[in-house]
């Protein structure tokens, strides 16, 4: 696999793989960690090559753990520290891993679970490179990314080795120009996707990680003396990290001078933070890029420009990757020409061969073309016009909250299994064209007597043993009753008006 053969590679040099903090982890280190992880995981575990889930945050342990499983022919499910250990607990039910990496000391039950101590210890011993009949196969899962489900529980978007290096190729037209030697701004948390472009093509074209944790990326004093420090030649992140860069004068070429490209994907790139970013940055190419963790991180791209910035439309997301098929489909799956909206498919390798053992699911979103080619319903509205494909919204009721991707039906599922809460609806509060928060409405089964701030406050705290921090609503309201619409279903539509 790409990424195992270049840690091999680089390993022969005295390069820096991952910095976080005072910590330099030289690729040298990484790959040995890793051989030394995939050795351990030959010794222990049973050959039926169930993926190990690690879960931390940023800690440098983690991608010498991800490379060790794929060295050993396993894949891995990275899990952020996001995700309370309740919901880690819902992934382990659905996922049986074998082992669990547990670096941040949680109590959970797992079949073995591995501690921080202890994998200091796995690193230190003596092993032999994992030999490279081993590793991972093309069919075989990497990764399981879990992300938010409508049921209330998470669902694990299984990609495989083969998906990875069909992004790989597909990504090189935006990733090619990378720089061996160079930084990368290393933000996002292991358990998104976006991630993987650190992991597999920053580290693969022997660039350095430049770590920014949580508590830095809170802080824009730490994280500008984070980028001054690291000189950072490619950046790589949501809209919604540079939105908090821009509240600051000092975000400007002067803070970045070494920057190729800035490559922004997950959610909408405004034309008002483009162009904030074109005034900051003279020269420096803006690349809006788009893609489902379904289909392995990102499968279009285009480089803004200043007429695209002064045309009547949003702005585009650009031609499918070279090796990526894109169709703008109907209400009965009939292809649409150009300048019809519809829902966007994509078809090609780098789609996922399914949610981990959610056939109900999977049978509604993957498809087989009749070619054979593996194919997913995107859910997004989209429109195709000169070559460009235009994001327009979700057909369902999947938001995204500061780059987060989150199920609306996945919270009020959440709420309503807390005491007293019969219904709930969850709904999105739009600022210039943007989901800045989520509201709650609940009905609560009897009065409970209490304040709505310190209901508001409980139903927060209680929903948080249950979701990741990003999911919580910042406002719960109480309704003595819910509009209903003709089916019975709550009138988000009326609910609305109330926001
Ligand atoms: P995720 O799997 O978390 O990466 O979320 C994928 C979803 O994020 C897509 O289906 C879109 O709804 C949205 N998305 C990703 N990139 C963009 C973009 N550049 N512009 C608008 N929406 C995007």
């Amino acid at each position: 696999m790409f990424i195992l053969e270049k840690l091999a590679e680089y390993a022969k040099t005295d390069r820096i793989a991952i910095v976080y903090g005072d910590e330099r982890v030289s690729f040298a280190a990484l790959d040995r960690r890793a051989d030394a992880f995939a050795a351990y995981l030959k010794r222990e575990l049973p050959e039926s090559g169930a993926p190990v889930l690690i879960y931390g945050h940023k800690d440098s342990a983690i991608p010498a753990c991800m490379f060790g499983a794929l060295k050993a022919g396993r894949g891995y499910i990275p899990v952020d520290t996001t995700f309370p250990p309740e919901r880690v607990q819902q992934i382990i039910a659905q996922a049986q891993p074998e082992l669990v990496v547990d670096l941040c000391g949680a109590k959970l039950t797992a079949q073995r679970v591995l501690k921080r101590d202890a994998l200091d210890e796995v690193f230190a011993q003596p092993c032999k490179p994992a030999p490279r009949e081993g590793w991972i196969r093309p069919e075989q899962t990497a990764y399981i990314l879990f992300t938010s489900g409508s049921t209330g529980q998470p669902k694990g978007v299984q990609i495989t080795a083969g998906n990875l290096a069909a992004f790989h190729e597909g990504v090189r037209v935006w990733f090619g120009g990378m720089k061996p030697g160079g930084a990368f701004l290393n933000e996002i948390s292991y358990s998104f996707d976006v991630s993987v472009c650190a992991l597999y093509e920053a580290l693969s074209r022997g660039m350095t990680l430049w770590t920014a944790d949580k508590q830095t990326l809170s802080d824009p004093h730490a994280l500008f003396a984070l980028l001054r420090e690291a000189q950072i030649d490619e950046w790589v992140s949501t809209p919604s990290l540079a939105e908090i860069c821009v509240q600051s004068a000092q975000f400007t070429n002067e803070l970045l001078p070494k920057v190729r490209q800035f490559l922004f994907c997950g959610e909408v790139l405004t034309k008002k933070l483009a162009a904030e970013m074109f005034r900051r940055f003279p020269g420096v190419p803006i690349v809006n890029a788009y893609g489902p963790t379904e289909a392995t991180v990102l499968v279009t791209g285009a480089e803004m420009t200043p007429q695209m910035l002064a045309a009547d439309a949003p702005l585009p997301i650009g031609a499918p990757f070279y090796n990526v098929q894109a169709v703008i489909a109907g209400e009965n799956g009939e292809a649409l020409g150009e300048g019809q909206d519809g829902e966007l498919l994509l078809l090609g390798d780098a789609v996922s061969p399914g949610y981990l053992n959610r056939p109900d699911l999977n049978a509604r979103a993957f498809f087989t073309a009749p070619d054979g080619r593996r194919g997913y319903h995107t859910g997004d509205l989209c429109r195709m016009q000169d070559g460009n494909i235009y994001y327009l919204g979700r057909l369902d009721s999947q938001v995204k909250l500061n780059g987060f991707r989150v199920e609306l039906e996945d919270v009020e599922n959440n709420l309503v299994k807390l005491p007293n809460i019969a219904r709930a609806a969850v709904l999105p509060v739009m600022q210039d064209g943007k989901v800045t928060a989520l509201t709650a409405f609940v009905l609560l089964e009897k009065p409970d007597g209490e304040s709505s701030l310190a209901r508001a406050r409980r139903v927060k705290n209680a929903l948080a043993a249950y979701l990741p921090s990003y999911m919580i609503p910042r406002k719960i309201l109480a309704v003595d009753s819910f509009p209903l619409n003709t089916n019975g279903k709550i009138d988000k539509k009326q609910l609305a008006a109330q926001l």
